[in-house]
């Protein structure tokens, strides 16, 4: 068939298809010709980072309003909402804090619409912020641990992306990318919870992307290997220094993550260059899930 293309079609709906394709030759070189590294361009984009006051959540808030992007932070501690605000602004791009507890379902909406109002409508939406509870297994971890970890790390990463979604589905453009782990991939005996939130995360964000996909909304998700933040600061303490051996040779990096080194892939997900990826799991995690 495609021999028969190359060299002389005889039919005429071969001629008509050869034509076509050379067409779709020309229109791809032409959109090839935007300068690559305006894929990555984050300018005029509205991106809310859930979390974002500290830790991972910070850097990729000041990441991407370095790459242009108005950003609004979601966190519960005012006093680390306004120092991480302050950061922002000093990047030059727009940039809010909202007050939020995102387990207290009540404060989503408001939150949202707020946030739409002062910002415009969300293109961007980072479901970051978390909580873990290292309880030590299920015969030790409380019910009410459970649900707040489930609460923050599953039912409002659900919630949030809802009310985000019916904005980016009405104007047909739209990126959610989610925060996993690498307890998306293994389980744990120390904190069951989170391994279960993070589990689901993935399937959630393939369930999403499919259903988004025709409003042109891509949602992927992010897993990360061991980053330095206040959440992984026990991990770090002479306790648990049998942990911290085992994560530092496992990883084929050898060292830990510092949590600018996540911006990169989010940018890629929150950009044009990501448009025909959805529903995918990154690891960025110095190759601790490759063994
Ligand atoms: P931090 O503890 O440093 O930051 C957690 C962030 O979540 C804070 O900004 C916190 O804000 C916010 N947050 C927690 N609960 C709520 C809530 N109910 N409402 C609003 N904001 C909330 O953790 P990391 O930066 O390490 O973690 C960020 C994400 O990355 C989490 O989802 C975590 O599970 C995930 N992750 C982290 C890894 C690591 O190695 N650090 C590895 C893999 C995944 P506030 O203080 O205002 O509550």
């Amino acid at each position: 068939m495609i021999e028969s293309l190359i060299l002389k079609p005889a039919r005429w709906e071969d001629r008509v298809l050869l034509y076509s394709l050379r067409i779709s030759a020309f229109t791809n070189r032409k959109e090839h010709k935007m300068h690559p590294m305006k894929l990555f361009d984050l300018n005029g984009r509205v991106v809310i980072v859930t979390g974002g006051n500290g830790g991972i959540g910070r850097s990729l808030a000041l990441g991407c309003a370095t790459a242009g992007a108005s950003v609004a932070i979601v966190g519960r501690n005012e006093e680390k909402n306004q120092q991480v605000l302050a950061e922002l602004k000093e990047t030059g791009s727009p940039a809010m804090a909202a007050r939020v507890d995102l387990s207290q379902r009540d404060q989503h909406g408001p939150a949202m619409q707020d946030i739409e109002r002062q910002m415009g409508p969300v293109d961007v939406l980072i479901n970051n912020a978390g909580i873990v509870s290292l309880s030590g297994g299920i015969l030790q971890e409380s019910a009410e641990d459970w649900d707040n970890v489930i609460e923050t790390q599953l039912n409002a990463v659900f919630l949030f992306s809802k009310l985000a979604a019916r904005s980016m589905a009405e104007r047909k453009t739209g990126k959610i990318i989610n925060i996993g782990s690498m307890y998306s991939y293994f389980g744990s005996a120390v904190a069951p919870s989170y391994s279960a939130a993070k589990g689901a995360i993935v399937q959630l964000t393939k369930s999403m992307a499919i259903e988004l996909a025709p409003y042109n909304v891509q949602v992927n998700a992010v897993a990360p290997g061991w980053f330095v933040t206040d959440m992984t600061a026990p991990v770090r303490s002479p306790e648990l220094k049998e942990m911290n051996d085992e994560i530092l040779a496992r990883t084929p990096a050898g060292r830990w993550g510092q949590t600018d080194e996540l911006i990169g892939t989010a940018i890629f997900l929150a950009s044009q260059a990501s448009d025909f990826v959805t529903g995918a799991t990154i690891p960025v995690d110095g190759g601790y899930s490759i063994r």
